[in-house]
Protein backbone atom coordinates (compact mmCIF):
# COMPACT_ATOMS: atom_id res chain seq x y z
CA UNK A 1 0.00 0.00 0.00
CA UNK A 2 1.32 3.17 -1.45
CA UNK A 3 0.84 5.98 1.59
CA UNK A 4 1.37 9.48 0.70
CA UNK A 5 3.71 11.53 2.52
CA UNK A 6 2.65 14.27 4.74
CA UNK A 7 4.68 16.73 3.42
CA UNK A 8 3.92 16.25 -0.56
CA UNK A 9 0.96 17.99 -2.15
CA UNK A 10 -1.52 15.08 -3.00
CA UNK A 11 -4.42 16.14 -5.94
CA UNK A 12 -7.32 15.36 -3.43
CA UNK A 13 -7.94 15.51 -0.03
CA UNK A 14 -11.25 14.34 0.40
CA UNK A 15 -13.14 14.74 3.91
CA UNK A 16 -15.19 11.46 5.19
CA UNK A 17 -14.78 8.11 5.15
CA UNK A 18 -18.77 7.41 4.09
CA UNK A 19 -19.87 6.01 1.17
CA UNK A 20 -19.34 9.00 -0.74
CA UNK A 21 -16.39 10.29 0.20
CA UNK A 22 -14.31 6.16 -0.14
CA UNK A 23 -16.19 5.64 -3.75
CA UNK A 24 -14.52 8.76 -4.49
CA UNK A 25 -11.22 7.84 -3.36
CA UNK A 26 -11.60 5.23 -5.02
CA UNK A 27 -12.37 6.45 -8.36
CA UNK A 28 -10.04 8.81 -8.59
CA UNK A 29 -7.45 6.40 -7.53
CA UNK A 30 -7.99 4.29 -10.09
CA UNK A 31 -7.38 7.31 -12.48
CA UNK A 32 -3.99 8.09 -11.34
CA UNK A 33 -5.02 11.12 -8.67
CA UNK A 34 -3.02 11.48 -5.77
CA UNK A 35 -5.47 11.19 -2.98
CA UNK A 36 -5.76 11.13 0.91
CA UNK A 37 -9.16 10.54 2.85
CA UNK A 38 -9.54 11.67 6.02
CA UNK A 39 -12.28 10.39 8.30
CA UNK A 40 -12.59 11.94 12.07
CA UNK A 41 -13.90 8.00 13.24
CA UNK A 42 -14.71 5.03 11.95
CA UNK A 43 -15.31 4.49 8.24
CA UNK A 44 -19.16 4.25 7.62
CA UNK A 45 -19.28 5.43 11.65
CA UNK A 46 -22.40 7.95 10.23
CA UNK A 47 -25.08 7.37 7.65
CA UNK A 48 -23.35 5.12 6.12
CA UNK A 49 -23.61 1.92 8.16
CA UNK A 50 -27.56 3.27 9.37
CA UNK A 51 -28.96 3.21 6.04
CA UNK A 52 -32.35 0.96 5.03
CA UNK A 53 -29.44 -1.15 3.07
CA UNK A 54 -31.23 -1.45 -0.13
CA UNK A 55 -29.90 -0.96 -3.70
CA UNK A 56 -33.05 0.83 -4.86
CA UNK A 57 -34.98 2.99 -7.26
CA UNK A 58 -37.17 4.38 -4.81
CA UNK A 59 -40.71 3.54 -5.50
CA UNK A 60 -42.24 6.74 -3.45
CA UNK A 61 -40.26 8.99 -5.49
CA UNK A 62 -42.09 8.25 -8.63
CA UNK A 63 -44.74 9.69 -6.29
CA UNK A 64 -42.75 13.13 -6.18
CA UNK A 65 -41.54 12.80 -9.47
CA UNK A 66 -37.98 12.28 -9.15
CA UNK A 67 -37.34 10.02 -12.66
CA UNK A 68 -33.90 11.13 -13.36
CA UNK A 69 -32.98 10.32 -9.71
CA UNK A 70 -34.97 6.89 -10.00
CA UNK A 71 -34.12 5.89 -13.26
CA UNK A 72 -31.01 6.44 -13.06
CA UNK A 73 -30.81 3.98 -9.39
CA UNK A 74 -32.57 1.54 -11.14
CA UNK A 75 -30.46 1.02 -14.04
CA UNK A 76 -27.66 1.31 -11.12
CA UNK A 77 -28.94 -1.65 -8.97
CA UNK A 78 -27.84 -4.30 -11.49
CA UNK A 79 -24.30 -2.97 -12.42
CA UNK A 80 -23.39 -2.78 -8.96
CA UNK A 81 -25.14 -6.07 -8.30
CA UNK A 82 -22.67 -7.20 -10.55
CA UNK A 83 -19.20 -5.55 -9.10
CA UNK A 84 -20.15 -6.64 -5.16
CA UNK A 85 -21.91 -10.34 -5.39
CA UNK A 86 -21.10 -11.40 -2.15
CA UNK A 87 -22.16 -7.86 0.04
CA UNK A 88 -25.48 -7.24 -2.48
CA UNK A 89 -28.32 -9.17 -3.78
CA UNK A 90 -31.30 -9.57 -5.36
CA UNK A 91 -34.55 -9.61 -3.07
CA UNK A 92 -38.40 -9.53 -4.11
CA UNK A 93 -40.90 -7.62 -2.07
CA UNK A 94 -44.50 -8.10 -1.41
CA UNK A 95 -46.85 -4.52 -1.38
CA UNK A 96 -50.40 -5.60 0.19
CA UNK A 97 -52.87 -3.38 -1.35
CA UNK A 98 -54.61 -2.39 1.19
CA UNK A 99 -57.38 0.04 -0.58
CA UNK A 100 -59.94 0.52 2.40
CA UNK A 101 -56.65 2.42 3.84
CA UNK A 102 -56.70 6.09 4.12
CA UNK A 103 -54.41 8.65 4.42
CA UNK A 104 -53.17 12.51 3.98
CA UNK A 105 -52.70 12.87 -0.17
CA UNK A 106 -48.91 14.63 0.55
CA UNK A 107 -47.18 14.00 -2.71
CA UNK A 108 -47.89 15.72 -6.18
CA UNK A 109 -48.87 12.13 -7.43
CA UNK A 110 -51.52 11.79 -5.10
CA UNK A 111 -52.83 15.14 -5.00
CA UNK A 112 -53.30 15.12 -8.55
CA UNK A 113 -55.63 11.89 -8.66
CA UNK A 114 -57.34 13.14 -5.42
CA UNK A 115 -58.22 16.47 -7.85
CA UNK A 116 -58.74 13.98 -11.05
CA UNK A 117 -60.88 11.37 -8.76
CA UNK A 118 -62.08 13.08 -6.07
CA UNK A 119 -63.90 9.95 -4.25
CA UNK A 120 -60.22 8.43 -4.48
CA UNK A 121 -59.30 11.38 -1.90
CA UNK A 122 -56.46 9.92 0.18
CA UNK A 123 -56.35 6.43 -1.36
CA UNK A 124 -53.77 5.15 -3.16
CA UNK A 125 -55.81 3.02 -5.24
CA UNK A 126 -54.31 -0.57 -6.87
CA UNK A 127 -54.03 0.63 -10.25
CA UNK A 128 -52.26 3.46 -9.58
CA UNK A 129 -49.66 1.30 -7.64
CA UNK A 130 -49.49 -0.96 -10.78
CA UNK A 131 -48.61 2.09 -12.97
CA UNK A 132 -46.02 2.90 -10.52
CA UNK A 133 -45.02 -0.40 -10.45
CA UNK A 134 -44.95 -0.89 -14.39
CA UNK A 135 -42.81 2.16 -14.40
CA UNK A 136 -40.38 0.95 -12.18
CA UNK A 137 -39.95 -2.02 -14.17
CA UNK A 138 -39.40 -0.19 -17.62
CA UNK A 139 -37.12 2.82 -16.13
CA UNK A 140 -34.24 0.73 -15.19
CA UNK A 141 -33.38 -1.69 -18.01
CA UNK A 142 -33.22 -5.45 -16.51
CA UNK A 143 -31.33 -8.07 -16.79
CA UNK A 144 -31.20 -10.08 -13.85
CA UNK A 145 -34.04 -8.91 -11.57
CA UNK A 146 -37.37 -10.01 -12.31
CA UNK A 147 -40.31 -7.70 -13.28
CA UNK A 148 -43.49 -7.48 -11.10
CA UNK A 149 -46.45 -9.85 -10.32
CA UNK A 150 -49.21 -10.11 -8.74
CA UNK A 151 -49.57 -12.23 -5.69
CA UNK A 152 -53.26 -13.85 -4.06
CA UNK A 153 -52.26 -13.90 -0.70
CA UNK A 154 -54.59 -16.38 0.79
CA UNK A 155 -52.39 -19.18 -0.54
CA UNK A 156 -49.04 -17.92 -1.19
CA UNK A 157 -46.82 -18.57 1.59
CA UNK A 158 -46.55 -14.81 1.84
CA UNK A 159 -49.61 -14.26 2.63
CA UNK A 160 -49.17 -16.07 5.85
CA UNK A 161 -47.82 -14.08 8.41
CA UNK A 162 -50.18 -11.04 7.19
CA UNK A 163 -53.66 -10.45 9.12
CA UNK A 164 -56.64 -12.23 7.19
CA UNK A 165 -58.37 -10.27 5.19
CA UNK A 166 -55.63 -8.76 2.95
CA UNK A 167 -56.47 -11.05 0.01
CA UNK A 168 -53.95 -8.85 -3.32
CA UNK A 169 -49.94 -7.98 -3.40
CA UNK A 170 -47.63 -7.15 -5.91
CA UNK A 171 -44.24 -8.50 -5.80
CA UNK A 172 -41.45 -6.59 -7.59
CA UNK A 173 -37.80 -6.56 -7.23
CA UNK A 174 -35.16 -4.43 -5.65
CA UNK A 175 -31.37 -5.27 -4.06
CA UNK A 176 -30.27 -5.65 -0.59
CA UNK A 177 -26.25 -4.29 0.13
CA UNK A 178 -24.59 -4.49 3.45
CA UNK A 179 -23.91 -0.99 3.49
CA UNK A 180 -21.29 -0.84 6.01
CA UNK A 181 -18.97 -3.46 4.32
CA UNK A 182 -19.70 -1.28 0.84
CA UNK A 183 -17.82 1.57 2.27
CA UNK A 184 -14.87 -0.76 3.77
CA UNK A 185 -14.24 -2.13 0.40
CA UNK A 186 -14.38 1.07 -1.46
CA UNK A 187 -11.81 2.39 0.72
CA UNK A 188 -9.67 -0.94 0.54
CA UNK A 189 -9.83 -0.72 -3.07
CA UNK A 190 -8.91 2.87 -3.15
CA UNK A 191 -5.95 2.16 -0.78
CA UNK A 192 -4.90 -1.20 -3.20
CA UNK A 193 -4.87 1.44 -5.95
CA UNK A 194 -2.39 3.79 -4.27
CA UNK A 195 -5.14 6.04 -2.24
CA UNK A 196 -4.27 7.09 1.88
CA UNK A 197 -7.10 6.28 4.01
CA UNK A 198 -6.95 8.12 7.37
CA UNK A 199 -9.40 6.96 10.07
CA UNK A 200 -9.79 8.69 13.62
CA UNK A 201 -7.89 11.76 11.82
CA UNK A 202 -10.50 14.79 11.53
CA UNK A 203 -9.90 17.88 9.50
CA UNK A 204 -10.11 21.29 11.74
CA UNK A 205 -9.43 23.64 9.43
CA UNK A 206 -7.86 24.71 5.64
CA UNK A 207 -7.02 27.57 4.21
CA UNK A 208 -5.86 28.36 0.29
CA UNK A 209 -2.50 29.59 0.10
CA UNK A 210 -1.01 30.14 -3.47
CA UNK A 211 -3.76 28.03 -5.22
CA UNK A 212 -3.02 24.81 -2.76
CA UNK A 213 -4.80 24.01 0.51
CA UNK A 214 -3.46 23.27 3.60
CA UNK A 215 -5.47 21.58 6.08
CA UNK A 216 -4.87 20.80 9.40
CA UNK A 217 -5.92 17.14 10.43
CA UNK A 218 -5.96 16.00 14.06
CA UNK A 219 -4.50 12.54 14.23
CA UNK A 220 -4.47 10.15 17.27
CA UNK A 221 -0.75 10.95 17.52
CA UNK A 222 -1.49 14.62 17.08
CA UNK A 223 -1.90 17.48 14.76
CA UNK A 224 -0.97 17.30 11.22
CA UNK A 225 -0.85 19.10 8.14
CA UNK A 226 -1.54 18.20 4.87
CA UNK A 227 -1.57 19.79 1.31
CA UNK A 228 -3.67 19.33 -1.33
CA UNK A 229 -4.66 20.97 -4.77
CA UNK A 230 -8.15 20.40 -4.13
CA UNK A 231 -10.44 19.24 -1.40
CA UNK A 232 -13.74 17.15 -1.71
CA UNK A 233 -16.11 17.77 1.01
CA UNK A 234 -17.92 14.92 1.81
CA UNK A 235 -18.58 15.06 5.00
CA UNK A 236 -22.83 13.68 4.90
CA UNK A 237 -24.29 15.80 7.74
CA UNK A 238 -21.74 17.45 8.61
CA UNK A 239 -21.05 19.09 4.91
CA UNK A 240 -22.50 22.51 6.17
CA UNK A 241 -20.05 22.21 9.46
CA UNK A 242 -16.81 21.42 6.74
CA UNK A 243 -17.82 24.87 4.52
CA UNK A 244 -18.65 27.41 7.22
CA UNK A 245 -16.19 26.13 9.93
CA UNK A 246 -13.42 24.18 8.32
CA UNK A 247 -12.86 26.15 4.70
CA UNK A 248 -14.38 29.67 6.53
CA UNK A 249 -16.14 30.13 2.93
CA UNK A 250 -19.95 31.64 3.06
CA UNK A 251 -22.33 29.28 0.77
CA UNK A 252 -26.21 29.61 0.88
CA UNK A 253 -26.15 25.75 -0.14
CA UNK A 254 -26.89 23.65 2.88
CA UNK A 255 -27.90 19.99 4.28
CA UNK A 256 -30.99 19.47 5.66
CA UNK A 257 -30.41 16.43 8.32
CA UNK A 258 -33.33 14.38 8.72
CA UNK A 259 -33.40 11.67 11.37
CA UNK A 260 -34.50 7.61 10.29
CA UNK A 261 -34.65 5.31 12.89
CA UNK A 262 -34.70 1.26 12.58
CA UNK A 263 -35.82 -1.45 14.48
CA UNK A 264 -34.63 -5.35 14.45
CA UNK A 265 -36.35 -8.06 16.13
CA UNK A 266 -35.71 -12.06 16.10
CA UNK A 267 -36.68 -13.38 12.81
CA UNK A 268 -40.89 -12.69 12.16
CA UNK A 269 -41.30 -15.40 9.46
CA UNK A 270 -39.92 -17.52 7.66
CA UNK A 271 -39.42 -16.86 4.15
CA UNK A 272 -36.83 -14.78 2.44
CA UNK A 273 -39.09 -11.62 1.50
CA UNK A 274 -39.40 -8.41 2.13
CA UNK A 275 -42.53 -6.49 2.97
CA UNK A 276 -43.60 -3.03 2.16
CA UNK A 277 -46.13 -1.59 4.10
CA UNK A 278 -48.01 1.68 3.30
CA UNK A 279 -49.15 3.56 6.33
CA UNK A 280 -52.18 5.57 6.88
CA UNK A 281 -50.20 8.84 6.85
CA UNK A 282 -48.43 8.71 3.30
CA UNK A 283 -45.43 6.67 4.48
CA UNK A 284 -44.34 3.28 4.23
CA UNK A 285 -42.31 0.90 6.14
CA UNK A 286 -40.01 -2.02 4.99
CA UNK A 287 -39.94 -5.39 6.74
CA UNK A 288 -36.84 -7.43 5.87
CA UNK A 289 -35.43 -10.48 6.58
CA UNK A 290 -31.78 -9.91 8.36
CA UNK A 291 -28.85 -11.40 9.13
CA UNK A 292 -30.38 -14.42 8.97
CA UNK A 293 -32.03 -15.04 12.50
CA UNK A 294 -34.01 -11.45 12.48
CA UNK A 295 -35.96 -8.96 10.93
CA UNK A 296 -35.24 -5.42 10.04
CA UNK A 297 -38.10 -2.56 9.75
CA UNK A 298 -37.69 0.72 9.04
CA UNK A 299 -37.92 3.55 9.11
CA UNK A 300 -39.23 7.10 10.49
CA UNK A 301 -38.52 10.93 8.79
CA UNK A 302 -37.72 13.01 11.19
CA UNK A 303 -35.66 16.26 11.39
CA UNK A 304 -32.89 16.42 13.02
CA UNK A 305 -31.01 19.42 14.27
CA UNK A 306 -27.49 19.02 14.48
CA UNK A 307 -24.81 16.46 13.25
CA UNK A 308 -23.21 16.77 16.68
CA UNK A 309 -25.93 15.22 18.21
CA UNK A 310 -25.74 11.42 18.00
CA UNK A 311 -28.88 10.13 16.31
CA UNK A 312 -30.77 7.67 18.24
CA UNK A 313 -34.24 5.69 17.74
CA UNK A 314 -36.62 7.37 20.30
CA UNK A 315 -39.19 5.32 22.14
CA UNK A 316 -41.92 7.45 19.92
CA UNK A 317 -40.02 6.35 16.72
CA UNK A 318 -39.47 2.75 17.88
CA UNK A 319 -43.56 2.42 19.11
CA UNK A 320 -44.41 4.11 15.41
CA UNK A 321 -42.48 1.19 13.86
CA UNK A 322 -43.76 -1.38 15.99
CA UNK A 323 -47.77 0.44 15.65
CA UNK A 324 -47.38 0.59 11.77
CA UNK A 325 -45.94 -2.96 10.80
CA UNK A 326 -48.90 -4.05 13.48
CA UNK A 327 -51.31 -3.44 11.30
CA UNK A 328 -50.76 -6.08 8.66
CA UNK A 329 -49.21 -8.52 10.67
CA UNK A 330 -50.95 -11.49 12.38
CA UNK A 331 -48.85 -10.93 15.36
CA UNK A 332 -48.45 -7.79 16.65
CA UNK A 333 -44.71 -6.63 17.10
CA UNK A 334 -43.81 -5.19 20.52
CA UNK A 335 -41.48 -2.86 21.71
CA UNK A 336 -39.84 -5.86 24.21
CA UNK A 337 -39.83 -7.45 20.91
CA UNK A 338 -37.01 -4.82 19.82
CA UNK A 339 -33.55 -6.80 20.26
CA UNK A 340 -31.33 -4.00 18.77
CA UNK A 341 -31.72 -0.42 16.97
CA UNK A 342 -29.91 1.92 14.74
CA UNK A 343 -30.52 6.03 13.41
CA UNK A 344 -28.74 7.63 11.00
CA UNK A 345 -29.26 11.43 9.55
CA UNK A 346 -29.49 11.59 5.99
CA UNK A 347 -27.95 14.39 4.87
CA UNK A 348 -30.33 16.16 2.22
CA UNK A 349 -29.63 18.69 -0.26
CA UNK A 350 -31.92 21.52 0.98
CA UNK A 351 -34.51 21.94 -1.61
CA UNK A 352 -36.56 24.52 0.65
CA UNK A 353 -39.91 21.21 1.09
CA UNK A 354 -41.55 21.95 4.16
CA UNK A 355 -42.11 17.73 4.74
CA UNK A 356 -38.64 15.94 5.81
CA UNK A 357 -40.86 13.13 4.05
CA UNK A 358 -41.03 15.40 0.57
CA UNK A 359 -37.29 16.90 0.81
CA UNK A 360 -35.18 15.68 -2.12
CA UNK A 361 -32.81 12.58 -2.10
CA UNK A 362 -31.50 13.93 -5.20
CA UNK A 363 -27.63 14.83 -5.00
CA UNK A 364 -25.95 18.20 -5.95
CA UNK A 365 -22.22 18.63 -6.11
CA UNK A 366 -21.37 22.42 -5.98
CA UNK A 367 -17.50 23.38 -7.04
CA UNK A 368 -16.35 26.35 -5.19
CA UNK A 369 -13.70 28.47 -6.16
CA UNK A 370 -13.84 31.44 -4.08
CA UNK A 371 -11.14 30.64 -1.47
CA UNK A 372 -8.47 30.72 -4.07
CA UNK A 373 -8.36 26.99 -4.40
CA UNK A 374 -11.27 24.32 -5.17
CA UNK A 375 -13.47 23.13 -2.92
CA UNK A 376 -16.19 20.34 -4.18
CA UNK A 377 -18.81 20.17 -1.44
CA UNK A 378 -21.37 17.36 -2.09
CA UNK A 379 -25.02 17.09 -0.39
CA UNK A 380 -27.06 14.54 -0.56
CA UNK A 381 -27.08 11.24 -2.24
CA UNK A 382 -27.82 7.25 -1.84
CA UNK A 383 -25.91 4.28 -1.31
CA UNK A 384 -27.43 3.16 -4.31
CA UNK A 385 -26.10 6.04 -6.80
CA UNK A 386 -22.57 6.28 -4.89
CA UNK A 387 -20.61 5.06 -7.95
CA UNK A 388 -22.65 7.52 -10.38
CA UNK A 389 -21.91 10.75 -7.83
CA UNK A 390 -18.25 9.37 -7.56
CA UNK A 391 -18.54 9.84 -11.75
CA UNK A 392 -20.00 13.15 -11.46
CA UNK A 393 -17.35 14.37 -9.05
CA UNK A 394 -14.81 13.04 -11.13
CA UNK A 395 -16.15 15.53 -14.14
CA UNK A 396 -15.69 18.52 -12.13
CA UNK A 397 -12.01 17.26 -10.90
CA UNK A 398 -10.98 16.44 -14.52
CA UNK A 399 -12.08 20.03 -15.47
CA UNK A 400 -10.29 21.39 -12.47
CA UNK A 401 -7.49 19.72 -13.38
CA UNK A 402 -7.44 19.76 -17.02
CA UNK A 403 -7.17 16.16 -17.65
CA UNK A 404 -9.07 13.95 -19.50
CA UNK A 405 -10.15 10.27 -17.52
CA UNK A 406 -11.81 7.76 -18.97
CA UNK A 407 -14.74 5.93 -16.18
CA UNK A 408 -13.71 2.49 -15.15
CA UNK A 409 -16.05 1.72 -11.95
CA UNK A 410 -18.79 0.26 -13.91
CA UNK A 411 -17.48 -2.87 -14.86
CA UNK A 412 -14.51 -3.10 -12.14
CA UNK A 413 -15.55 -5.62 -9.58
CA UNK A 414 -15.15 -4.53 -5.49
CA UNK A 415 -12.71 -6.74 -3.11
CA UNK A 416 -13.83 -10.36 -3.41
CA UNK A 417 -16.55 -9.81 -5.85
CA UNK A 418 -14.80 -11.43 -9.17
CA UNK A 419 -17.52 -14.16 -8.99
CA UNK A 420 -20.66 -14.24 -11.03
CA UNK A 421 -24.35 -12.90 -9.29
CA UNK A 422 -25.93 -15.87 -7.49
CA UNK A 423 -22.62 -17.83 -6.87
CA UNK A 424 -22.61 -17.06 -2.88
CA UNK A 425 -23.73 -20.60 -2.66
CA UNK A 426 -20.92 -22.34 -4.83
CA UNK A 427 -18.88 -20.35 -3.66
CA UNK A 428 -19.26 -21.03 0.58
CA UNK A 429 -20.08 -24.97 -0.35
CA UNK A 430 -16.20 -24.31 -1.87
CA UNK A 431 -14.94 -22.97 1.13
CA UNK A 432 -16.66 -25.28 3.24
CA UNK A 433 -14.60 -28.30 1.00
CA UNK A 434 -11.40 -26.72 1.54
CA UNK A 435 -11.84 -26.20 5.18
CA UNK A 436 -14.55 -28.89 6.54
CA UNK A 437 -13.92 -27.45 10.17
CA UNK A 438 -15.96 -24.54 8.95
CA UNK A 439 -20.25 -25.18 9.46
CA UNK A 440 -22.43 -23.86 6.47
CA UNK A 441 -23.52 -20.99 8.22
CA UNK A 442 -20.18 -20.08 8.86
CA UNK A 443 -19.02 -20.27 5.65
CA UNK A 444 -21.89 -18.47 3.89
CA UNK A 445 -21.04 -15.47 6.14
CA UNK A 446 -17.33 -15.67 5.15
CA UNK A 447 -18.85 -15.44 1.50
CA UNK A 448 -21.32 -12.82 1.79
CA UNK A 449 -18.55 -10.31 3.80
CA UNK A 450 -15.44 -11.67 1.94
CA UNK A 451 -16.38 -13.33 -1.01
CA UNK A 452 -13.38 -15.22 -2.85
CA UNK A 453 -11.17 -13.03 -0.38
CA UNK A 454 -12.68 -15.56 2.15
CA UNK A 455 -10.38 -18.20 0.71
CA UNK A 456 -6.93 -15.75 0.83
CA UNK A 457 -8.05 -15.08 4.64
CA UNK A 458 -8.30 -18.69 5.40
CA UNK A 459 -5.58 -20.00 2.95
CA UNK A 460 -3.59 -23.00 4.97
CA UNK A 461 -5.85 -23.46 7.55
CA UNK A 462 -6.58 -27.20 8.31
CA UNK A 463 -8.47 -26.89 11.47
CA UNK A 464 -10.04 -24.13 13.75
CA UNK A 465 -6.99 -23.94 16.66
CA UNK A 466 -5.64 -22.49 12.90
CA UNK A 467 -7.53 -19.85 13.37
CA UNK A 468 -5.86 -18.15 16.34
CA UNK A 469 -7.73 -17.40 19.31
CA UNK A 470 -11.85 -18.13 19.10
CA UNK A 471 -14.03 -15.38 20.57
CA UNK A 472 -17.19 -16.49 19.43
CA UNK A 473 -20.10 -17.31 16.73
CA UNK A 474 -17.26 -18.21 14.33
CA UNK A 475 -15.29 -14.57 14.79
CA UNK A 476 -11.44 -15.54 15.09
CA UNK A 477 -7.99 -14.19 15.21
CA UNK A 478 -7.35 -14.89 11.52
CA UNK A 479 -10.99 -12.35 10.64
CA UNK A 480 -9.51 -9.80 13.10
CA UNK A 481 -6.72 -9.51 12.09
CA UNK A 482 -7.90 -9.63 8.29
CA UNK A 483 -10.18 -6.59 9.07
CA UNK A 484 -7.23 -4.91 10.81
CA UNK A 485 -4.47 -4.87 7.82
CA UNK A 486 -7.09 -4.67 5.23
CA UNK A 487 -9.73 -2.93 6.41
CA UNK A 488 -9.14 -0.28 8.75
CA UNK A 489 -10.48 -1.53 11.92
CA UNK A 490 -9.35 -0.48 14.60
CA UNK A 491 -12.10 -1.35 17.65
CA UNK A 492 -14.20 -4.44 18.56
CA UNK A 493 -17.26 -1.81 17.73
CA UNK A 494 -16.05 -1.23 14.38
CA UNK A 495 -15.59 -4.98 13.70
CA UNK A 496 -18.71 -6.24 15.43
CA UNK A 497 -21.12 -3.34 14.11
CA UNK A 498 -19.67 -2.22 11.13
CA UNK A 499 -17.20 -4.80 9.28
CA UNK A 500 -19.73 -7.46 10.59
CA UNK A 501 -22.81 -7.70 12.20
CA UNK A 502 -22.01 -10.11 14.85
CA UNK A 503 -22.46 -7.84 17.82
CA UNK A 504 -26.31 -9.12 17.50
CA UNK A 505 -24.79 -12.52 18.58
CA UNK A 506 -21.90 -11.92 20.61
CA UNK A 507 -22.45 -11.51 24.07
CA UNK A 508 -21.13 -8.49 26.65
CA UNK A 509 -18.39 -10.88 27.85
CA UNK A 510 -16.62 -11.74 24.40
CA UNK A 511 -17.12 -8.10 23.32
CA UNK A 512 -15.08 -7.21 25.97
CA UNK A 513 -12.20 -9.78 25.72
CA UNK A 514 -12.50 -8.90 21.94
CA UNK A 515 -11.23 -4.94 22.62
CA UNK A 516 -8.96 -6.08 25.59
CA UNK A 517 -7.30 -8.49 23.14
CA UNK A 518 -6.97 -5.47 19.89
CA UNK A 519 -5.71 -2.94 22.73
CA UNK A 520 -3.15 -5.61 23.97
CA UNK A 521 -2.42 -6.37 20.24
CA UNK A 522 -1.93 -2.97 19.13
CA UNK A 523 0.60 -1.79 22.35
CA UNK A 524 2.61 -5.11 21.59
CA UNK A 525 2.59 -4.44 17.56
CA UNK A 526 4.21 -0.85 18.36
CA UNK A 527 6.75 -1.82 21.08
CA UNK A 528 7.79 -4.23 17.68
CA UNK A 529 8.21 -0.90 15.83
P1 LIG B 1 -21.73 9.73 5.78
O1 LIG B 1 -21.84 8.27 5.67
O2 LIG B 1 -22.38 10.36 6.96
O3 LIG B 1 -20.18 10.06 5.77
C1 LIG B 1 -19.67 11.33 6.11
C2 LIG B 1 -18.43 11.10 6.95
O4 LIG B 1 -17.72 12.33 7.10
C3 LIG B 1 -18.75 10.62 8.36
O5 LIG B 1 -18.23 9.32 8.55
C4 LIG B 1 -18.08 11.66 9.27
O6 LIG B 1 -17.49 11.08 10.42
C5 LIG B 1 -17.04 12.27 8.34
N1 LIG B 1 -16.65 13.64 8.69
C6 LIG B 1 -17.47 14.69 8.92
N2 LIG B 1 -16.74 15.81 9.20
C7 LIG B 1 -15.43 15.44 9.14
C8 LIG B 1 -14.20 16.13 9.34
N3 LIG B 1 -14.16 17.44 9.66
N4 LIG B 1 -13.04 15.44 9.19
C9 LIG B 1 -13.04 14.11 8.88
N5 LIG B 1 -14.19 13.40 8.70
C10 LIG B 1 -15.37 14.06 8.81
N6 LIG B 1 -29.68 5.07 0.50
C11 LIG B 1 -29.93 4.02 -0.32
O7 LIG B 1 -29.49 4.01 -1.46
N7 LIG B 1 -30.69 2.97 0.08
C12 LIG B 1 -31.27 2.91 1.29
O8 LIG B 1 -31.92 1.92 1.63
C13 LIG B 1 -31.09 4.02 2.15
N8 LIG B 1 -31.69 4.05 3.35
C14 LIG B 1 -31.46 5.06 4.21
C15 LIG B 1 -32.07 5.04 5.44
C16 LIG B 1 -31.77 6.01 6.39
C17 LIG B 1 -32.43 5.98 7.72
C18 LIG B 1 -30.81 7.01 6.09
C19 LIG B 1 -30.42 7.99 7.13
C20 LIG B 1 -30.23 7.06 4.83
C21 LIG B 1 -30.55 6.10 3.88
N9 LIG B 1 -29.99 6.11 2.60
C22 LIG B 1 -30.23 5.08 1.73
C23 LIG B 1 -29.12 7.22 2.18
C24 LIG B 1 -27.63 6.91 2.40
O9 LIG B 1 -27.43 6.16 3.58
C25 LIG B 1 -26.83 8.20 2.48
O10 LIG B 1 -27.13 9.03 1.39
C26 LIG B 1 -25.33 7.96 2.46
O11 LIG B 1 -24.96 7.00 3.42
C27 LIG B 1 -24.59 9.27 2.73
O12 LIG B 1 -23.22 8.98 2.69
P2 LIG B 1 -22.13 10.12 2.92
O13 LIG B 1 -20.82 9.54 2.61
O14 LIG B 1 -22.54 11.35 2.21
O15 LIG B 1 -22.28 10.49 4.49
Amino acid sequence: MRSAQMDDVVDLLIIGGGINGCGIARDAAGRGYSVCLAEMNDLASATSSASTKLFHGGLRYLEYFEWRLVREALIERETLLRAMPHISWPMRFVLPLNEDMRFEPATPASRIVAGLFPWLRGRRPGWMIRIGLGLYDRLGSRQILPGTSSVDLTTDPVGKPLKPGMRKAFEYSDCWVDDARLVALNARDAAQRGATILTRTKVTSAQARDGVWRAKVQTGSGPVTISARMLVNAAGPWAGEVIRNVTGLDTRETVRLVRGSHIVTRRLFDHDKCYFFQGDDGRIVFVIPYEADFTLIGTTDVDHKSPDTPPLCTSEERDYLCRFVSKYLSTPVEPADVVWSYSGVRPLYDDGQASATAATRDYKLKLDQSAGAPVLNVFGGKITTFRRLAETAMRHIDANFKRSTQSWTADAPLPGGNFPVGGAGKLAAELLERHPFLDRKWAERLVRGYGTDAMEMLAGARAITDLGVHFGEGLTEREIVWLMTHEFAATADDILWRRTKLGLRLDTVSARTLERWIVDRRSSNSCLA
